[in-house]
């Protein structure tokens, strides 16, 4: 970190009146070398220069530490929903490295990088890859959390939603708004409202609302088709005082037996079918990619194969025009890896990294899938 960008971070800290040492900052400075490196290769915050990575990012994330020291007990823990690059969740377990913080989001290019972030800053946050709705419905994530937290990951209404089901009852959830009209659509009571230095976060307020204090169906719409509902059945049911309407033992033997049957044999094969038909897709779009590269080896009369992913890939450059439109999707349809267009270089030689995206060996011109999975026929899928 240059002196001009440590001053701007010392201001921030100092305003937020939190202590820090010199171990953090080095930290903090090696956080901003890693990000800008991975930035370049995996686009995780897009843009940004290094005096925004230190304001935008780092400080804007810090600015919940008054929330947090305010109104929770020493050994809290806190999650952070959608987090990205790792927004707030790193900056909070730089500072706070007592406390236990959890880091979720649904993007395995981006959990990859906070685990070798783990390792590389030398701190112990827990990582998790997974879709938020998904893994809320795990044991060890419902209803666990003390704080949750979930910087620019939806619209208001959606995250009081998506992060409820995770809070402990009377739990915090701590947001950071950008904007006034974001403040009026909050469905919970708000506890606790702060605006950090306006010259310095310029518009932002943190605001923290309580669990208890969020309607559990923020929807407005489905609260009246439930009202409704509600009312239409209450009237039958008074119709229809005397007539019994349920089920018998044997049809209620027969609805469980054909559900049953549907769950054990219909729905594995259903999900089968879809995984096979993804698997098909992608093995012809690899075919597709290798086509490409043969067409350009010998369109350059066999003098090389292009020279990285970018070649390929580069909407500008001549074979994009000439040969596909855009970057196809690897799709596998197995739950370690979501449908992605990435392709990342590698050297003869490198392992996979698993990242279930396209992998390009620019000596060899070959491309292939980079996962260690098994397909539906268990066949190695890098080995297609
Ligand atoms: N919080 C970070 C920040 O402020 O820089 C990242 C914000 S980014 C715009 C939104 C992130 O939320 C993405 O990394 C995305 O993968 C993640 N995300 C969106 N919906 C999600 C969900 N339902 N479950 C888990 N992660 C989700």
């Amino acid at each position: 970190m240059t002196p001009e960008l440590l001053k701007i971070f010392l201001k921030g800290i100092q305003f937020f009146k939190i202590e820090t040492t010199q171990e953090q900052i080095g930290q903090f400075s090696l956080f901003l070398e890693e990000l800008k490196k991975w930035n370049t290769k995996f686009n995780l915050i897009g843009p940004a220069t290094d005096e925004e990575i230190i304001t935008k990012h780092f400080l804007d994330s810090l600015s919940i530490i008054p929330a947090i020291k305010s109104i929770t007990k020493q050994n809290c823990n806190i999650l952070d929903i959608g987090t990205g690059a790792g927004f707030p969740g790193i900056p909070l377990k730089i500072m706070l490295p007592e406390k236990s913080i959890t880091l979720l989001d649904s993007s395995r290019k981006k959990t990859e990088f906070l685990r070798y972030l783990n390792k590389r800053l030398g701190i112990k946050a827990e990582i998790v890859c997974g879709i938020a709705e998904e893994i809320n419905k795990k044991a060890e994530y419902n209803e666990t959390q003390d704080i949750v937290t979930a910087r620019a990951v939806a619209k208001i209404h959606k995250i009081e939603k998506l992060c409820l089901p995770f809070l402990k009852k009377g739990g915090l959830l701590i947001l950071q708004i950008s904007t006034k009209s974001d403040i009026k659509e909050i469905k919970g009571e708000i506890m606790e409202k702060f605006e950090p230095q306006p010259n310095m976060l310029p518009g932002r307020t943190i605001v923290t609302i309580r669990k208890g204090s969020i309607p559990l169906n923020t929807n407005s719409n489905s609260e009246i088709i439930l009202k409704k509902e509600v009312t239409k059945s209450s009237v039958k049911t008074n119709k229809n005082k005397n007539r019994y309407t349920g089920f018998t033992l044997i049809e209620l033997m027969i609805v469980v037996a054909i559900i049953g049957i549907l769950a054990a044999v219909a729905i594995p094969k259903f999900a089968q079918m879809i995984r096979k038909a993804k698997e098909g897709k992608t093995k012809g779009e690899l075919a597709n990619l290798r086509s490409v590269v043969t067409l350009y080896f010998s369109e350059l009369e066999g003098f090389q194969y292009p020279q990285n992913a970018a070649a390929i890939t580069n909407p500008t450059g001549p074979l994009q025009t000439k040969y596909i439109n855009s970057m196809p999707s690897v799709k596998l349809g197995i739950s370690e890896h979501r449908d992605t267009a990435d392709m990342d270089d590698f050297n003869e030689g490198d392992t996979s990294t698993d990242l279930g995206n396209w992998g390009y060996i620019s000596i060899k011109g070959k491309v292939f899938v980079n996962c260690i999975h098994t397909d539906t026929r268990g066949e190695l899928i890098s080995g297609w």
